[in-house]
Formats: structure tokens, sequence, C-alpha cells
């Protein structure tokens, strides 16, 4: 929809949009309703891991979509044992609760914390989260998250919460020092909203031994970086340790929702009938996606891929950034990808689109790249020369 008729639209005005609307997608390519070819460095917000419409998963669905759509999780799902089977298997893992969103899946992990807290004695449990988090847009999620602004206008926050400074250890002794009443800790394995952060090496580590000293939980949000886009299948994967619960959706259906909350050990059992429920969570039609999009992954080697591929597109960040001081800091991890200037550089957004561009900002300073796992080499090569072509443009104008 073009700016002018905005103000027309019957939708609600919470996304800042860009001008353009897409109507036709093929591996990261995009088309508008103008005819014009984008190329999608994005993948609507690591969600389209397989890219655009792809074959396989789009001939999965229509068949599932022709034998059975949706029941209610009051019968035996079979696609959504399968499924479970698959992730647990993965991960290591032993449990999945399945929902529609990457909120919906935190929200169950701080359910089953809170009432894993009971369980124990617990009367207020509490929950470690971090500065710069981002977790999610329900109550109980953007109260996790580690930024004013999605809180903003929102209060009363929930309690249940206390924050700490993101890779810092020290910090979260302190509290296990201090509050009593703390259950868990949940955190992203690499931070992607609050602009691309990847932690210490130890940093997991160290968390998984306080989580042991003191009976916490240890809970991962995967829902960015899980199901390959961190060059692992799950980002905690580089670390050796394994979490407690660990929550996933965007690139987990490939653009049909589907969230899921997975568990192990005393986690996975805590959750009793009655405890938590989703009417659409994990149907049939969601569950085929989940499920073709691992094994169109795994049979197409594409983790392993995504994680050459990213050290690819880093690399090329670096050389051809290389020498200018606006430029802070290139951090990835895998297909993650995070460019830090010194200044404040949404408008690159407008800029890139107007090449053609699909690309994203976040944290205000932080340009973010999201390419689908099936990106080619030479396709990253486009994004990247662009990419590096409109900073070098945007700092000696700015
Ligand atoms: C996107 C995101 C969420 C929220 O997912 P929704 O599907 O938008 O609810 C939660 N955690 C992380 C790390 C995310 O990147």
């Amino acid at each position: 929809m073009s700016e002018q008729n905005k103000d027309m639209s019957y939708v609600m005005n919470t996304y800042a949009q860009l001008p353009v609307t897409f109507v036709k997608g093929e591996g990261v390519w995009l088309w508008s309703d103008t005819g014009e070819k984008y190329l999608d460095a994005l993948s609507g917000v690591a969600v389209c891991g397989l890219g655009h419409c792809h074959p396989r998963l789009a001939e999965a669905l229509c068949k599932q979509a022709r034998t059975l759509i949706h029941t209610s999780n009051i019968y035996f799902i079979e696609k959504q044992e399968q499924l479970a089977a698959r992730l647990t298997s993965l991960s290591g893992m032993e449990k999945a609760f399945f929902c529609n969103s990457g909120a919906e899946a935190n929200e169950a992990a701080i359910k089953l914390a809170r009432l894993y807290g009971h369980n124990k004695g617990v009367s207020l449990p509490t929950i470690v989260v971090m500065e710069r988090a981002f977790h999610g847009r329900t109550m109980a999620t953007l109260t996790a998250t580690g930024n004013r602004k999605v809180q903003a206008g929102f209060e009363p926050l929930l309690s249940g919460f206390v924050r700490v400074p993101y890779n810092n250890l020290e910090a979260v002794r302190q509290v296990a020092v201090n509050n009593k009443n703390v259950v868990a800790v949940l955190v992203e394995p690499f931070q992607g909203e609050g602009g691309v952060n990847i932690p210490q090496a130890h940093y997991l580590h160290e968390l998984r031994m306080l989580c042991d000293e003191y009976g916490w939980l240890l809970m991962l949000d995967e829902v960015q970086s899980g199901i390959g886009r961190s060059g692992k299948w799950f980002a905690f994967q580089h670390s050796e340790i394994i979490p407690d619960v660990m929550t996933l959706a965007k690139g987990l259906g490939s653009g049909v929702p589907i969230g899921g909350c997975l568990a192990r050990g005393i986690a996975a059992n805590t959750f009793k009938p009655g405890n938590h429920a989703s009417t659409f969570g994990g149907n049939p039609l969601a569950c085929t996606a989940a499920i073709e999009t691992l094994a169109v992954l795994e049979e197409d080697g594409l983790i392993d891929h995504a994680s050459a591929l990213g050290k690819f597109i880093h690399d090329r960040l670096e050389s051809q950034l290389a020498g200018l001081d606006k430029v802070v800091e290139i951090r990835s991890q895998g297909l993650m990808i995070g460019i830090e200037l010194a200044m404040p550089c949404t408008e690159l957004v407008r800029r890139a689109l107007e090449q053609k561009l699909l690309i994203n900002v976040t944290s205000e300073k932080v340009v973010r790249l999201l390419p689908a796992l099936v990106m080619k080499q030479e396709e990253a090569v486009l994004v990247v020369d662009t990419v590096c072509q409109l900073i070098k443009e945007f700092v000696v104008a700015g």
C-alpha cells in the first residue's frame, strides 16, 4: 500500500510500514505489485529460512490442507508427536509444547518456571532477565523484555522479574546471593533485536553452572537464534551445555505460525492437564510446515551452509568496511549479522529499499541482515556489496 492511502487503512497502525507491497516470492527474491524484483536479506525477520515458497514446503502444505488442517488438542495429533520427536532428538530436550508465536512460547516458559517455583515452595517465584533482551509483546514477555520502548504505556508491568546486564556473570551471581525467590534465568544465547549481541565464549556455560548450583531453570529464548540460523540447529550447541527449557518460533514453520516450548528433566513434566493450553497450537497444518522445514534443512545440508555463508558474509563486510571509523563493530553468528554504526541509521532501511534490497536496522544503530539459509554465495555478494556501498555513502555524508 502506498503511503498516501495509509490513513484510510482498516488495519491498526502498529507498524511504521515501508511503501511497498509484495505479491510473490521465490527463494531470496520478492516481487512487488508494480512488478519490481527485490533481494530479501531479512527473510521476514528470520522466519523464511528456506526462502520464499520453497517447493517442497508448498507441496507438503497443499497435501496436508487437502487431508486435515485442524482438529483440537483434545485429540491425539500424530504430526505433533512426529515434530516433537524430531525436535527433541535434534536438541537433546525431552518434551515439547506447541503454540503459535515466539511470545507465546516464552509465555509458556515463564508460566512453567513459576509453576516449577511454586512446586518447590517458592511463593513469589522470580525470573532473571537481561538488559536489551527481547522476548515478545504479551504482558509477561514485554515485562521480560529489556527495552523501555516496548513497555512504555503498558504499566503496570508484572512482578516476578529481576533484570541484570547481558553478558555480565557477576551481576547474576549477586542476584543469586541476594534473592532467594529466583527460580529461573531467561536469556537469548545471542541477542537479536537488542543489536545482534554475542556474549563471551563461556557465558552460557557459566550460567548453566549457576543454575545447577542454585536449582534454577536455564531457559533459552531461541526464537530467533534457533532452527539453523546461528550455524547450528540451536545456538546453545555452540556451547557444551544443554538448557532446561528452550523456546522456538520464527524459523520453525517457515512462515506458517508455530512456536514451541521444549523442556527436559523436571521441567519436562511440570505442566499437568489444565495448566496450559492453546486452541491452534501444533495443529496438523502448522506441524507439517515445521516437519518439512526441518527435513529440507537437514537433507539439503543448510545448517552447515548457513555457518559457511555467515563467515563469508562477515569476512566480506570486514574487508569492505575496513578503515571506516564510523563503523563501530561487525558482529555475527551464522546468519545473524549486525553492523553497528556510530550513529542512528534507521534511514538506511529506506535507502536499501530504493536499491531493491531488504535489510533492517535494530537498536537504532545496528544494520541487521538475516538472510535465508538457502541464499547462494553470489546472492550474498550482491547483498554485501550493496549494503557496504550504502553504509559508505551514509557515514561519509553523516
Ligand atoms: C521475535 C522474537 C520474539 C517474539 O516472537 P513473536 O512471534 O513476534 O511473538 C521473542 N523472542 C525473540 C528472541 C525474538 O527474536
